[in-house]
């Protein structure tokens, strides 16, 4: 008897065995089939097959079905997915359906049906051409079947005066069938012709310099760093460097980050290659994503561009991987199936043995350590293509100044003089809404959120406080609910407040707003920048929105009223990041002939990330920031894996992370647990967060742990009354 191991759509941590019918050849791995469970009926992948099962033969149950006469996946992604879910400990029938689309997880044929045509049976071929005189419209038909032995669709007859009855009544005589078109010719659906749209522009001397880096490195696997400043060229050395993947008929991979998947970034890849490209972004029905996933595994598509999951793109000649702005938190998925996408990218090029590009004017950490340690060869870019001047960043000291609407004297000054001389300015603040905080003035009371340790966000319209953390919204008090005062005041500065203030300030000056509230609405964002880009004196305030991506030739200011948060976070990570947004930010000014000037307001002038970020810019700071984590043992000198547990009694969650503690310790496993602890966000949305953080120096220790460690937790009685994860390489620690 054949036992198929296989890997089901299920939060278990675990494979589930079934019986083949006899008769039925073996389906390989990766093969969908369809099989009973419960009441229900599942498709999963087989992962292997036996002889054997742990299950009571008289208890296994028989598949339904095979499905597919070949595996869904190409055999390198197959081993990225083992992978992958075995590198972020996550359930790997779960894992398996997420980078399957929805409509293949449901049993729709993996490859498209061929178009289908009309043709001339057997029978139909030997009838005498006068043998349907009597009926002069089938005579028409078969004629012109006749005449066109592969086939006619149903478009092209009607178009030719065919009528469907005819077909039928043919049909009925069994000398004409519906059959599929013959397959065409691999590579047909790529445009005939030069593969170039348009000329390359002239490389500088450093992209140039990259470009034949990447060449002569030649296709085999090999991770490079592109670290270009804003305004470099990063793209153009790209689309060069795709030029010879795509003559030499091999397809590109490029991952974006979310915000990045912009209309203006495909029309850039479009406009340089007259070859099909398949773009994977969240707009597409179940069944474009389907047609984009065929298209790109029949190899059909010479360009798949998207964001993180594209990643899983099955593709049936790789020949490069580029991950843009490599450094963006956006890669990581945050819930559920936590993987890194530019991590998992740069497994899968080693298993496709093919190069990928990670490509950022601001590299993380972990992608410097390695370059340092000689895994990554890094590829500089240091000047700003053309004329282009870069910008210059100077620290505000706003100590003991009186700051209206959170700006200072001086730097309201200067957005004048900018706006007067009919150019830009970018204000930058982290946070939208109109204020973080409502006070009592008289006696120090908070507005919070009932269910989160949070302060809600106060909104302006409708006036309302908003919990960004559970999302509960509710009008705001009259009066303070502790004192009865009626001297309620907005603290902090959000968007909003901001967009109001500059109205006053700058009376006649349009004021954009960009965050996610104000470009909820679908294509609201676009007809913002459309606008910014219309040009003449305005003023920009948003949020990362507006840090990333976007390019404002007209702005020539940027201001960023706050740059002290990032410096006392609690997560190690915040200093990089408050860099990283920092250069970012920096990276919109002054694109163009005019230079471009960023001010930081900070009560930390001395700072030392500040200075070294200002004096001596990115790469200097990030080696400083590297120098620290090396001394603490955390990322990228150490690994961790956070565990998260909640539910809403208080208790449970801590008693659950305990036991793993506990077997931690007693184990000595050379893996340390700091907690549990409470979450950073101890209660969210009602429920009680708890943390226990693993860490090591070496990975594989970690990892040796998990293995055991995971399994262990999910078969608990506790771990069904809580709810819990496990976040490997997590990039929060919230
Ligand atoms: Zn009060
Ligand atoms: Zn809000
Ligand atoms: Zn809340």
């Amino acid at each position: 008897m054949t036992i198929l191991h296989l890997a089901l759509p299920s939060p278990l941590r675990q494979l589930f065995d079934y019986r083949l019918p006899p008769g039925l050849p073996v389906p390989a791995a990766g093969v969908r089939v369809r099989v009973p469970f419960g009441r229900q009926q599942l498709i999963g992948l087989v992962t292997g097959h036996g002889e054997h099962s742990d299950v009571p033969a008289g208890k296994l149950k028989p598949v339904i079905e095979v499905l597919d006469a070949e595996p869904a996946l190409p055999p390198a992604l197959w081993r990225l997915a083992l992978w992958t879910a075995r590198y972020y400990q996550h359930p790997l029938g779960d894992a398996l359906s997420q980078m399957l689309p929805v409509l293949v997880r449901q049993g729709e044929p993996l490859l498209s049906r061929p178009p289908q045509v009309w043709r001339l049976t057997p029978r139909g071929l030997a009838l005498a051409p006068d043998a349907l005189q009597r009926a002069r419209r089938q005579q028409q038909a078969w004629q012109l079947l006749s005449e066109h032995p592969q086939g006619l669709g149903e478009t092209a007859l009607k178009a030719l005066g065919v009528s469907r009855d005819s077909l039928q009544a043919l049909a009925a005589k069994e000398l004409v069938l519906l059959a599929d078109a013959h397959a065409q010719e691999p590579g047909a659906a790529v445009a005939p012709g030069p593969l170039l749209a348009e000329t390359p522009l002239t490389a500088s001397g450093e992209q140039a310099a990259a470009i034949a880096a990447l060449a002569e490195a030649g296709d085999g696997f090999r991770v490079w760093l592109l670290q270009g400043i804003t305004g470099s060229g990063k793209t153009e050395v790209y689309l060069q460097a795709m030029e010879r993947v795509l003559a030499a008929g091999l397809q590109v991979l490029v991952l974006v980050p979310e915000i990045g998947l912009t209309p203006q970034t495909v029309a850039r890849f479009q406009a340089r290659f007259r070859c099909p490209l398949a773009v994977l972004h969240s707009g597409l029905s179940d069944r474009e994503r389907l047609q984009a996933w065929r298209a790109a595994r029949a190899g059909e598509v010479g360009i798949v561009i998207g964001t993180r999951s594209a990643v899983f793109t099955p593709l049936a000649r790789p020949g490069l991987i580029i991950v843009d702005e490599e450094h963006d938190l956006s890669f990581k998925q945050q819930e559920g199936f936590r993987y890194h996408g530019r991590d998992v990218a740069v497994r899968r090029a080693q298993l496709e043995d093919i190069p990928i590009v990670l490509g950022t004017a601001t590299p993380a950490l972990e992608t410097l350590a390695n370059v340092q340690a000689g895994r990554y060869r890094r590829l500089a870019l240091t000047q700003r293509a053309g004329s282009a001047k870069p910008p210059t960043v100077q620290c505000v000291d706003i100590r003991g100044q009186t700051l209206v609407d959170g700006l200072s004297a001086p730097v309201r000054a200067r957005m004048a003089e900018t706006l007067a001389r009919g150019e830009q300015v970018l204000v930058f603040v982290n946070r939208r809404g109109y204020a973080p905080v409502l006070l009592c003035h008289d006696c120090g009371w908070q507005a919070d959120c009932p269910r989160c340790d949070a302060r809600p966000t106060l909104h302006r319209d409708p006036v309302r406080l908003h919990c960004h953390h559970c999302g509960a919204e509710r009008p705001p008090p009259r009066s303070c609910p502790q004192c009865a005062s009626t001297d309620l005041r907005p603290v902090g500065v959000g968007t909003e407040r901001l967009e109001d203030a500059f109205v006053d300030l700058f009376p006649g000056v349009p004021v954009y707003r960009v965050d996610r509230d104000s470009t909820r609405r679908k294509g609201s964002l676009q007809a913002l920048i459309g606008q910014i880009h219309a040009g003449g004196a305005a003023l920009l305030v948003g949020t990362q929105m507006l840090a990333k991506g976007h390019h404002f030739p007209d702005v020539t200011l940027v201001v960023i009223p706050d740059s002290d948060s990032g410096l006392f976070s609690a997560d190690f990570r915040a200093p990089e990041r408050l860099a990283q947004l920092l250069v970012q930010v920096a990276g919109r000014a002054g694109r163009a002939e005019r230079a471009g000037q960023v001010l930081l307001q900070t009560h930390q002038p001395d700072h030392p990330l500040l200075e070294t970020l200002l004096n001596r810019g990115y790469l200097a700071c990030a080696r400083d920031l590297l120098q620290e984590r090396r001394l603490l043992g955390l990322p990228p000198a150490g690994h961790l894996a956070l565990l998260r547990a909640e539910a809403t009694r208080p208790e449970l969650p801590l008693a659950f992370l305990q036991q793993a503690a506990m077997t931690i310790v007693q184990g000595g496993y050379g893996v340390q647990a700091w907690g549990p602890v409470p979450a950073p966000l101890a209660r969210k949305a009602g429920k009680s967060r708890v943390h226990l953080l693993l860490k090591s120096e070496d990975r594989r220790v970690l990892h040796a742990l998990l293995d055991v460690l995971v399994p262990w937790l999910e078969q608990l009685p506790e771990a069904r009354q809580v709810r819990w994860s496990v976040d490997v390489d997590p990039q929060e620690l919230g």
